[in-house]
Protein backbone atom coordinates (compact mmCIF):
# COMPACT_ATOMS: atom_id res chain seq x y z
CA UNK A 1 0.00 0.00 0.00
CA UNK A 2 1.60 3.51 -0.84
CA UNK A 3 1.97 6.09 1.99
CA UNK A 4 -1.02 8.47 0.56
CA UNK A 5 -3.08 5.04 0.90
CA UNK A 6 -1.91 4.48 4.31
CA UNK A 7 -2.67 7.73 5.70
CA UNK A 8 -6.52 8.04 4.14
CA UNK A 9 -6.75 4.93 5.89
CA UNK A 10 -5.21 5.37 9.26
CA UNK A 11 -7.44 8.56 9.33
CA UNK A 12 -10.43 6.99 8.58
CA UNK A 13 -10.01 4.12 10.22
CA UNK A 14 -7.25 4.41 13.41
CA UNK A 15 -10.04 6.36 15.83
CA UNK A 16 -13.18 4.69 14.45
CA UNK A 17 -13.84 2.21 17.13
CA UNK A 18 -13.82 2.06 20.76
CA UNK A 19 -10.12 1.25 22.43
CA UNK A 20 -10.53 -1.68 24.86
CA UNK A 21 -8.67 -2.24 27.65
CA UNK A 22 -7.73 -6.01 26.65
CA UNK A 23 -5.92 -4.70 23.35
CA UNK A 24 -2.64 -4.44 23.74
CA UNK A 25 -1.13 -3.06 20.55
CA UNK A 26 -3.94 -2.13 17.04
CA UNK A 27 -3.79 -0.43 14.12
CA UNK A 28 -0.56 0.41 12.52
CA UNK A 29 2.22 -2.51 13.34
CA UNK A 30 2.27 -5.90 11.23
CA UNK A 31 -0.08 -7.34 13.70
CA UNK A 32 -2.65 -6.52 16.71
CA UNK A 33 -1.94 -8.41 19.95
CA UNK A 34 -4.79 -8.81 21.77
CA UNK A 35 -4.78 -10.33 25.56
CA UNK A 36 -8.18 -12.08 25.99
CA UNK A 37 -9.42 -12.70 30.27
CA UNK A 38 -8.15 -16.10 31.39
CA UNK A 39 -10.58 -19.16 30.61
CA UNK A 40 -12.33 -16.91 28.10
CA UNK A 41 -12.72 -18.73 24.41
CA UNK A 42 -12.11 -16.98 21.52
CA UNK A 43 -15.38 -17.03 18.80
CA UNK A 44 -14.03 -15.83 15.63
CA UNK A 45 -15.99 -15.82 12.04
CA UNK A 46 -16.04 -13.55 8.84
CA UNK A 47 -18.40 -12.60 6.33
CA UNK A 48 -17.91 -10.56 3.55
CA UNK A 49 -20.20 -8.27 1.53
CA UNK A 50 -19.94 -8.21 -2.35
CA UNK A 51 -21.41 -5.68 -4.49
CA UNK A 52 -24.04 -7.25 -6.79
CA UNK A 53 -24.25 -10.25 -4.53
CA UNK A 54 -24.89 -8.86 -1.50
CA UNK A 55 -25.69 -5.31 -1.53
CA UNK A 56 -26.88 -3.09 -3.93
CA UNK A 57 -24.10 -1.06 -5.67
CA UNK A 58 -25.82 2.25 -4.84
CA UNK A 59 -26.79 1.50 -1.17
CA UNK A 60 -25.45 4.22 0.88
CA UNK A 61 -22.14 3.84 2.29
CA UNK A 62 -22.92 4.48 5.90
CA UNK A 63 -25.35 1.59 5.54
CA UNK A 64 -23.16 -0.60 4.08
CA UNK A 65 -20.95 0.22 7.01
CA UNK A 66 -23.34 -1.19 9.43
CA UNK A 67 -24.49 -4.17 7.55
CA UNK A 68 -21.19 -5.09 7.15
CA UNK A 69 -20.36 -5.14 10.80
CA UNK A 70 -23.72 -6.19 11.81
CA UNK A 71 -24.19 -9.20 9.99
CA UNK A 72 -20.57 -10.18 11.66
CA UNK A 73 -22.08 -9.44 14.98
CA UNK A 74 -25.19 -11.87 14.86
CA UNK A 75 -22.45 -14.38 14.47
CA UNK A 76 -21.27 -13.64 17.72
CA UNK A 77 -24.72 -13.28 19.25
CA UNK A 78 -25.67 -16.51 17.76
CA UNK A 79 -22.45 -17.89 19.53
CA UNK A 80 -23.40 -16.51 22.48
CA UNK A 81 -20.19 -14.34 22.27
CA UNK A 82 -19.70 -10.99 23.58
CA UNK A 83 -18.15 -8.38 20.55
CA UNK A 84 -14.33 -7.58 21.34
CA UNK A 85 -12.27 -6.82 18.14
CA UNK A 86 -12.37 -6.94 14.56
CA UNK A 87 -10.34 -7.09 11.35
CA UNK A 88 -11.53 -4.97 8.12
CA UNK A 89 -10.45 -6.23 4.69
CA UNK A 90 -11.45 -3.46 2.15
CA UNK A 91 -11.79 -3.92 -1.93
CA UNK A 92 -12.25 -0.22 -3.05
CA UNK A 93 -12.65 0.38 -6.99
CA UNK A 94 -11.12 3.73 -6.02
CA UNK A 95 -10.28 6.16 -3.17
CA UNK A 96 -13.73 8.17 -2.76
CA UNK A 97 -13.52 10.22 0.22
CA UNK A 98 -16.66 10.65 0.39
CA UNK A 99 -17.61 7.36 0.24
CA UNK A 100 -15.17 6.72 2.85
CA UNK A 101 -16.43 8.99 5.69
CA UNK A 102 -19.96 7.41 5.02
CA UNK A 103 -18.96 4.08 5.42
CA UNK A 104 -16.76 4.48 8.68
CA UNK A 105 -19.24 6.73 9.98
CA UNK A 106 -21.71 3.86 9.88
CA UNK A 107 -19.02 0.76 11.07
CA UNK A 108 -18.27 3.58 13.74
CA UNK A 109 -21.89 4.07 15.52
CA UNK A 110 -22.28 0.35 15.43
CA UNK A 111 -18.83 -0.43 16.69
CA UNK A 112 -19.22 1.82 19.30
CA UNK A 113 -22.57 0.71 20.42
CA UNK A 114 -21.32 -3.07 20.74
CA UNK A 115 -17.79 -1.52 22.30
CA UNK A 116 -15.84 -3.80 19.62
CA UNK A 117 -12.74 -2.46 18.08
CA UNK A 118 -11.03 -2.41 14.97
CA UNK A 119 -7.63 -3.52 15.43
CA UNK A 120 -6.35 -4.36 11.95
CA UNK A 121 -7.33 -5.04 8.40
CA UNK A 122 -5.78 -4.59 4.65
CA UNK A 123 -6.51 -2.05 1.62
CA UNK A 124 -6.52 -3.05 -2.16
CA UNK A 125 -7.98 -1.77 -5.27
CA UNK A 126 -10.65 -3.75 -7.03
CA UNK A 127 -14.33 -4.07 -7.24
CA UNK A 128 -15.54 -3.22 -4.16
CA UNK A 129 -16.40 -5.67 -1.79
CA UNK A 130 -15.79 -5.66 2.33
CA UNK A 131 -14.72 -8.49 4.73
CA UNK A 132 -14.94 -8.26 8.46
CA UNK A 133 -13.53 -10.82 10.75
CA UNK A 134 -15.44 -10.43 14.03
CA UNK A 135 -13.16 -12.02 17.34
CA UNK A 136 -15.93 -12.20 20.37
CA UNK A 137 -15.28 -14.08 23.95
CA UNK A 138 -17.59 -16.38 25.73
CA UNK A 139 -16.71 -19.33 28.51
CA UNK A 140 -16.40 -21.89 26.80
CA UNK A 141 -18.95 -23.84 28.25
CA UNK A 142 -21.36 -21.42 27.79
CA UNK A 143 -21.55 -21.06 24.47
CA UNK A 144 -24.18 -21.46 22.19
CA UNK A 145 -23.77 -24.13 19.64
CA UNK A 146 -25.47 -25.89 16.61
CA UNK A 147 -25.08 -29.31 17.96
CA UNK A 148 -26.33 -28.70 21.37
CA UNK A 149 -30.69 -29.11 20.79
CA UNK A 150 -32.31 -31.76 22.89
CA UNK A 151 -35.96 -33.72 21.87
CA UNK A 152 -38.44 -31.75 23.47
CA UNK A 153 -36.55 -28.74 23.31
CA UNK A 154 -38.68 -25.83 22.50
CA UNK A 155 -37.88 -23.38 19.57
CA UNK A 156 -37.76 -19.83 19.77
CA UNK A 157 -36.90 -17.11 17.37
CA UNK A 158 -36.27 -13.43 17.94
CA UNK A 159 -38.06 -10.04 16.14
CA UNK A 160 -40.02 -10.75 13.08
CA UNK A 161 -39.22 -12.71 10.15
CA UNK A 162 -39.17 -12.43 6.48
CA UNK A 163 -38.91 -8.51 6.78
CA UNK A 164 -36.01 -8.30 4.60
CA UNK A 165 -36.99 -10.63 2.19
CA UNK A 166 -40.03 -9.02 1.15
CA UNK A 167 -37.75 -5.34 0.99
CA UNK A 168 -35.34 -7.43 -1.46
CA UNK A 169 -38.36 -8.69 -3.68
CA UNK A 170 -40.00 -5.61 -4.01
CA UNK A 171 -36.19 -3.62 -4.92
CA UNK A 172 -36.34 -6.26 -7.10
CA UNK A 173 -39.33 -5.09 -8.84
CA UNK A 174 -40.86 -9.38 -7.91
CA UNK A 175 -43.89 -7.68 -5.69
CA UNK A 176 -45.91 -4.93 -5.49
CA UNK A 177 -47.85 -4.00 -2.82
CA UNK A 178 -50.69 -1.66 -2.41
CA UNK A 179 -51.61 -2.35 1.01
CA UNK A 180 -47.62 -1.55 2.01
CA UNK A 181 -47.71 2.45 3.22
CA UNK A 182 -44.90 4.15 3.01
CA UNK A 183 -44.14 3.66 6.52
CA UNK A 184 -44.06 -0.01 6.17
CA UNK A 185 -41.48 0.06 3.12
CA UNK A 186 -39.50 2.76 5.13
CA UNK A 187 -39.46 -0.42 7.87
CA UNK A 188 -38.59 -2.80 5.21
CA UNK A 189 -35.89 -1.28 3.56
CA UNK A 190 -34.34 -0.75 7.01
CA UNK A 191 -34.95 -4.19 7.97
CA UNK A 192 -33.16 -4.84 4.64
CA UNK A 193 -30.29 -2.45 5.14
CA UNK A 194 -29.64 -1.79 8.06
CA UNK A 195 -30.44 -5.33 10.14
CA UNK A 196 -30.14 -5.09 14.24
CA UNK A 197 -27.79 -8.10 15.48
CA UNK A 198 -29.39 -9.15 18.76
CA UNK A 199 -26.24 -9.41 20.69
CA UNK A 200 -27.80 -7.57 23.84
CA UNK A 201 -30.66 -10.55 24.03
CA UNK A 202 -28.19 -13.62 23.37
CA UNK A 203 -26.02 -11.72 26.72
CA UNK A 204 -29.19 -11.96 28.81
CA UNK A 205 -29.66 -15.27 27.32
CA UNK A 206 -26.41 -16.88 27.89
CA UNK A 207 -26.12 -19.45 30.66
CA UNK A 208 -29.93 -20.42 29.71
CA UNK A 209 -29.69 -22.05 26.82
CA UNK A 210 -26.97 -23.58 25.16
CA UNK A 211 -28.31 -24.27 20.98
CA UNK A 212 -28.50 -21.44 18.67
CA UNK A 213 -28.18 -20.11 14.81
CA UNK A 214 -28.42 -16.92 13.39
CA UNK A 215 -31.07 -16.86 10.22
CA UNK A 216 -29.17 -14.94 7.60
CA UNK A 217 -30.45 -17.59 4.77
CA UNK A 218 -34.00 -18.42 5.84
CA UNK A 219 -35.32 -20.09 8.56
CA UNK A 220 -35.87 -23.41 7.48
CA UNK A 221 -32.45 -23.67 5.70
CA UNK A 222 -30.39 -22.47 8.93
CA UNK A 223 -32.92 -24.35 11.15
CA UNK A 224 -31.95 -26.98 9.26
CA UNK A 225 -28.47 -26.73 9.76
CA UNK A 226 -28.97 -27.02 13.94
CA UNK A 227 -31.37 -29.72 13.03
CA UNK A 228 -28.56 -31.49 11.52
CA UNK A 229 -25.93 -30.59 13.65
CA UNK A 230 -27.80 -32.03 16.80
CA UNK A 231 -28.92 -35.07 15.00
CA UNK A 232 -32.71 -34.14 15.58
CA UNK A 233 -35.83 -33.23 14.24
CA UNK A 234 -38.65 -30.39 14.55
CA UNK A 235 -42.03 -29.66 14.11
CA UNK A 236 -42.35 -25.51 13.27
CA UNK A 237 -46.63 -23.78 13.64
CA UNK A 238 -46.41 -21.68 10.14
CA UNK A 239 -49.16 -19.79 12.68
CA UNK A 240 -46.94 -18.94 15.30
CA UNK A 241 -44.28 -17.59 13.17
CA UNK A 242 -43.76 -13.46 14.53
CA UNK A 243 -44.66 -11.12 11.51
CA UNK A 244 -44.34 -7.76 11.63
CA UNK A 245 -47.21 -5.38 11.19
CA UNK A 246 -46.40 -4.94 7.61
CA UNK A 247 -46.02 -8.80 6.49
CA UNK A 248 -49.18 -8.66 8.53
CA UNK A 249 -51.14 -6.61 6.02
CA UNK A 250 -49.87 -9.04 3.08
CA UNK A 251 -51.77 -11.96 1.26
CA UNK A 252 -50.69 -14.99 4.12
CA UNK A 253 -48.91 -17.04 1.76
CA UNK A 254 -46.54 -14.21 0.53
CA UNK A 255 -45.78 -13.40 3.55
CA UNK A 256 -45.01 -16.70 5.08
CA UNK A 257 -42.70 -18.26 2.32
CA UNK A 258 -41.13 -14.67 3.52
CA UNK A 259 -40.62 -15.75 7.00
CA UNK A 260 -39.83 -19.43 6.58
CA UNK A 261 -37.26 -19.13 3.51
CA UNK A 262 -35.98 -15.71 2.86
CA UNK A 263 -32.77 -14.28 4.13
CA UNK A 264 -30.99 -11.40 5.60
CA UNK A 265 -33.02 -10.82 8.92
CA UNK A 266 -30.28 -11.98 11.10
CA UNK A 267 -32.83 -12.68 14.06
CA UNK A 268 -31.90 -15.53 16.53
CA UNK A 269 -33.29 -18.94 15.93
CA UNK A 270 -32.87 -21.13 19.28
CA UNK A 271 -33.67 -23.57 21.56
CA UNK A 272 -34.35 -24.06 25.57
CA UNK A 273 -35.51 -27.30 27.29
CA UNK A 274 -38.80 -27.97 28.10
CA UNK A 275 -38.42 -27.59 31.90
CA UNK A 276 -37.02 -23.78 31.27
CA UNK A 277 -38.87 -22.69 28.32
CA UNK A 278 -41.72 -21.64 29.50
CA UNK A 279 -39.73 -18.58 32.08
CA UNK A 280 -38.26 -17.38 29.26
CA UNK A 281 -40.83 -16.81 26.90
CA UNK A 282 -42.22 -14.91 29.83
CA UNK A 283 -39.23 -12.82 30.65
CA UNK A 284 -38.84 -12.30 26.76
CA UNK A 285 -42.16 -12.01 25.32
CA UNK A 286 -41.56 -8.88 24.35
CA UNK A 287 -38.21 -10.17 21.82
CA UNK A 288 -39.00 -13.97 21.16
CA UNK A 289 -41.37 -16.02 19.88
CA UNK A 290 -42.02 -19.77 20.77
CA UNK A 291 -42.48 -21.22 16.73
CA UNK A 292 -42.33 -25.02 17.75
CA UNK A 293 -40.45 -28.11 19.53
CA UNK A 294 -37.37 -30.31 18.77
CA UNK A 295 -38.05 -34.02 18.39
CA UNK A 296 -36.25 -37.05 17.78
CA UNK A 297 -37.96 -37.77 14.11
CA UNK A 298 -34.94 -36.72 12.20
CA UNK A 299 -37.30 -34.48 9.85
CA UNK A 300 -38.70 -31.10 9.80
CA UNK A 301 -42.45 -30.88 9.86
CA UNK A 302 -44.53 -27.54 8.78
CA UNK A 303 -47.70 -27.90 10.57
CA UNK A 304 -50.51 -25.35 9.17
CA UNK A 305 -49.14 -25.70 5.75
CA UNK A 306 -52.48 -26.72 3.61
CA UNK A 307 -52.82 -26.16 0.44
CA UNK A 308 -55.19 -23.49 0.71
CA UNK A 309 -52.36 -21.16 1.57
CA UNK A 310 -50.63 -21.91 -1.79
CA UNK A 311 -47.27 -21.97 -0.14
CA UNK A 312 -44.56 -23.64 -2.26
CA UNK A 313 -41.40 -24.43 0.01
CA UNK A 314 -39.01 -26.72 -2.46
CA UNK A 315 -36.21 -23.88 -2.39
CA UNK A 316 -35.51 -23.76 1.38
CA UNK A 317 -33.44 -20.49 1.54
CA UNK A 318 -30.93 -18.99 -0.83
CA UNK A 319 -27.80 -20.76 -1.56
CA UNK A 320 -25.11 -18.95 -3.49
CA UNK A 321 -24.30 -21.56 -6.12
CA UNK A 322 -27.66 -22.77 -6.72
P1 LIG B 1 1.26 -4.94 5.99
O1 LIG B 1 1.85 -4.52 4.68
O2 LIG B 1 2.28 -5.17 7.07
O3 LIG B 1 0.27 -6.04 5.88
P2 LIG B 1 -0.53 -2.75 5.66
O4 LIG B 1 0.26 -1.66 4.99
O5 LIG B 1 -1.47 -3.59 4.85
O6 LIG B 1 0.46 -3.65 6.53
O7 LIG B 1 -1.38 -2.09 6.84
C1 LIG B 1 -0.76 -1.27 7.79
C2 LIG B 1 -1.58 -1.23 9.04
O8 LIG B 1 -2.87 -0.71 8.74
C3 LIG B 1 -1.78 -2.61 9.66
O9 LIG B 1 -1.78 -2.47 11.07
C4 LIG B 1 -3.14 -2.99 9.16
O10 LIG B 1 -3.77 -3.87 10.06
C5 LIG B 1 -3.86 -1.63 9.09
N1 LIG B 1 -4.91 -1.59 8.05
C6 LIG B 1 -4.79 -1.64 6.71
N2 LIG B 1 -5.98 -1.56 6.09
C7 LIG B 1 -6.90 -1.44 7.08
C8 LIG B 1 -8.30 -1.33 7.12
N3 LIG B 1 -9.04 -1.34 6.00
N4 LIG B 1 -8.90 -1.23 8.31
C9 LIG B 1 -8.18 -1.26 9.45
N5 LIG B 1 -6.86 -1.36 9.50
C10 LIG B 1 -6.21 -1.45 8.34
MG1 LIG C 1 -1.28 -5.65 4.13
Amino acid sequence: MSRSEFSIIESYFADLSPQRRDTLLAIGDDCALLMPTAGQAVAISMDTLVSGVHFFGDVSPEKLGHKALAVNLSDLAAMGATPAWFTLALTLPDLDESWLTGFAGGLSALANQHQIQLVGGDTTQGPLSITIQVHGLVEPGKAFRRDAAKPGDWIFVSGTLGDAGVALQTKLGNFKSPVLSETDQQFLNARLESPTPRNQLAEKLRGQILSAIDISDGLLADLQHLLDASSVGAEINISALPLSQALQKLPENIAYQQALTAGDDYELCFTAPAETAPQLAEAFSDEITCIGVINDSGKLTLNGLDRELGLSINKAGYDHFS
